[in-house]
């Protein structure tokens, strides 16, 4: 079978439209396989960090993202009995950033933007409803098996980017274990159009409200308010979706409202799993086909778009031929123990900062929020700069 001399990418969501766009910006030809018949319009990620948002300013796509979005420069953390406990200001790290702040943008609108960019590139081709279902490989190249029209076709590429999400049947045709646990509750995202700044003094367009019992979130993007909230195991599914529950929810958030309007709500099940291996060979796992987390600090997609930028850096070089192919495993040592060490167990302790039972949170932010240098390296975490750079420490 003849080899296409190009990359083909599984998955046209943020994570693999991200490593196309830097691949086709330097001249190498991709190839997209997207199972969907369109690119996705799901609500999830909203959040994008300043150093993603740095990395999508290299692709040039920075600018109309923002410009469709809501720049969050602060964020805080209340309780139910003291207010507003601690405020951050991406504004102490501004000598790290291009761009100090958080973005509140779906991830959709993402997809959108580099789609438009790539469509009239000549290294460029996308297939919709073309989902690729089984891999085999060589020294040379992947063969891989995509389903179309209801057949199977094969097809043999330079390079596999497997960008195909948590359920990724790249990571299954590569034997690849999904190690981690599924946590016992769900999350329930609700937006509403509500004004929640007429009604909370000093509210911030991110803000945690931490609780033992119900913790929620507000998080504002364009037009709408987003308030996710913790369902516990014994909720069911039926409740949980059913719209009083949501009214319930809601009346926890603003003292004397109960009653709201709803544009929509949407139930998550959530896990936290890491990849065994984020190479095998030829083929690579990025985005949540490589790891997912809980959305609490929003690290999913960011930490995706970290992977690509990560990955396709090196195969950049590789494919020209000034770097050795060797120089590939340095993405999976890289991003995979940053995963561990900063995406897994960050996302796990913000859940448990927020349902904690006693005071300590509160008491650690009001340290940390006190004193500068404290803030400096807390949003140097939050904003995962610290993640990148440990990252680069690992050579
Ligand atoms: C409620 C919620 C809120 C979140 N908030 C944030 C946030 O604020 N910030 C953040 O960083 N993250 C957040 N996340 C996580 C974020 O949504 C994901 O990490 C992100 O979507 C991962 O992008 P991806 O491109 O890797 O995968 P996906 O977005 O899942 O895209 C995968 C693509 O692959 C396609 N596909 C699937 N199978 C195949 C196949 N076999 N062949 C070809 N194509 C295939 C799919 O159709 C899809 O288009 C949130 C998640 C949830 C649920």
């Amino acid at each position: 079978m003849t080899i296409s001399d190009r990359v083909l990418i599984a998955g046209a969501g943020p994570v693999g439209l991200v490593a196309a766009a830097n691949l086709v910006r330097h001249g190498i030809p991709v190839t997209v396989f997207e199972g969907g018949a369109d690119l996705s319009t799901e609500s999830r990620a909203s959040t994008f960090h300043p150093p993603t948002l740095d990395m999508l300013a290299g692709l040039d796509v920075a600018q109309p993202l923002i410009a469709q979005g809501l720049i969050a420069p602060k964020f805080q953390y209340r309780n139910r009995h003291d207010g507003m406990i601690a405020q951050f200001d991406f504004g102490d790290i501004a000598d790290a950033t291009r761009h100090p702040f958080r973005l509140q943008c779906e991830q959709s609108k993402l997809t959108r933007i580099i789609y438009e960019k790539l469509r009239g590139e000549p290294n460029f081709e996308i297939a919709f409803s073309s989902p690729v279902r089984a891999l085999t490989q060589d020294s040379d190249s992947v063969t891989v098996t995509v389903e179309r029209d209801g057949r199977h076709e094969t097809q043999s590429y330079r390079w596999l980017i497997g960008a195909d999400g948590a359920r990724s049947d790249v990571r299954r045709s590569l034997g690849i274990e999904f190690e981690g646990f599924t946590w016992p509750d769900r999350y329930l995202v609700v937006s509403t159009p509500f004004d929640f700044y007429g009604v909370i003094p000093r509210l911030d367009p991110v803000s945690y409200l931490a609780d033992p019992v119900r913790w929620h979130f507000l998080l504002q993007i364009p037009k709408l308010w987003r308030v996710m909230f913790r369902v516990a195991a014994e909720e069911t599914d039926e409740l949980a979706l059913s719209p009083e529950f949501a009214q319930r929810l809601m009346a926890q958030v603003v003292p004397g409202i109960d009653r709201y309007e709803i544009a929509h709500t949407t139930l998550y099940r959530v896990h936290q799993r890491v990849a065994g291996s984020f190479r095998n060979r030829r083929a690579f796992l990025i985005g949540d086909a490589a790891h997912v987390n809980n959305p609490l600090g929003g690290m999913g997609m960011n930490g995706g778009i970290h992977d690509a930028i990560n990955l396709t850096g090196r195969l950049i070089e590789v494919w020209r031929g000034t770097k050795p192919e060797a120089e590939l495993d340095r993405f999976d040592l890289q991003r995979r123990l940053v995963t561990k060490e900063h995406v897994e167990r960050q996302s796990i302790q913000n859940k448990r900062n927020l349902e904690a039972d006693d005071n300590e949170f509160r008491d650690f932010l009001q340290r940390t929020a006190a004193d500068p240098a404290l803030t400096r390296d807390y949003l140097l975490r939050v904003s995962m700069i610290g993640s990148l750079r440990r990252a680069e420490q690992l050579g």
